[in-house]
């Protein structure tokens, strides 16, 4: 999608700070961390949400949680982590490319809020 930021990410497009990368997942720090360690985890086709996953594109969804295994290996997470998936306007869903926050480094609150 040409007006998506997140694809202009993943073109290099817009310049980010990798953290992974494979042929179906790209990772970056978010420009907001709302953690010490806050990676934004995308798959490299444009999905708009989490409400259109179908069988077709499901897969990227393994990969992206692949992904999140092996970053929080190489980042030494071994305390834990959190992934996020905001969906949508009343799930505080801002950028209309799916993706996974991957926060950790400190106490995360639950319930969010
Ligand atoms: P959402 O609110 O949609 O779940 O998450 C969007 C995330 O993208 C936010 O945490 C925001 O800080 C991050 N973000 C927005 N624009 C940029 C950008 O240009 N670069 C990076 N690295 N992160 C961005
Ligand atoms: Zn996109």
């Amino acid at each position: 999608m040409s007006d998506c930021l997140f694809c202009k990410i993943i073109a290099g497009e817009i310049p980010s700070t990798k953290v992974y990368e494979d042929e179906s997942v790209y990772a970056f720090l978010d420009i907001e961390p709302q953690a010490p360690f806050h990676a934004i985890i995308v798959p490299k086709v444009h999905i708009a949400s989490a409400a259109e996953i179908t069988a077709e594109n499901s897969g990227y969804i393994a990969k992206i949680y692949e992904a999140v295994a092996k970053i929080a290996k190489a980042e030494n997470l071994e305390k834990g982590f959190r992934v996020v998936n905001n969906c949508g306007e009343q799930g505080g869903q801002t950028v209309g490319h799916i993706h996974f926050h991957l926060l950790a480094r400190r106490n995360l609150a639950w319930p969010p809020g």
